[in-house]
This record gives structure tokens, C-alpha cells and sequence, in this order.
């Protein structure tokens, strides 16, 4: 399991994503490209997740 919130992130945004690491890379890629306009590198998010 992990864990990924924008605010980690540094933006001021509560969207939170959990679940497995590739469901939250994923997501949260798509998240942060559609909202934010960037799109992070899988190797870039997975370093952010806090993993359970
Ligand atoms: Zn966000």
C-alpha cells in the first residue's frame, strides 16, 4: 500500500490517492497533469509515496 497527497507534493490541494503503488502513480500522475499541469515521472511519485 501507499500513499500520495498533493500537499506532499507541495500544492494546496487535498486530493489524496491510496492504494497500490501503480494504482497511485498512476492516478496521481493523472491527477497532477490534468489539474496542475505536470506530469510526473513514475520514478518521481513512487519517491514521494509514504508506503505502508
Ligand atoms: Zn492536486
Amino acid at each position: 500500500m501507499a500513499i500520495a497527497t498533493c500537499r506532499d507534493y507541495g500544492y494546496d490541494c487535498d486530493f489524496v490517492v491510496e492504494g497500490d503503488i501503480d494504482k497511485v502513480a498512476i492516478e496521481f500522475g493523472k491527477h497532477s497533469a490534468e489539474h496542475h499541469g505536470i506530469e510526473y515521472s513514475k520514478e518521481t511519485l513512487t519517491k514521494f509515496m509514504v508506503k505502508k
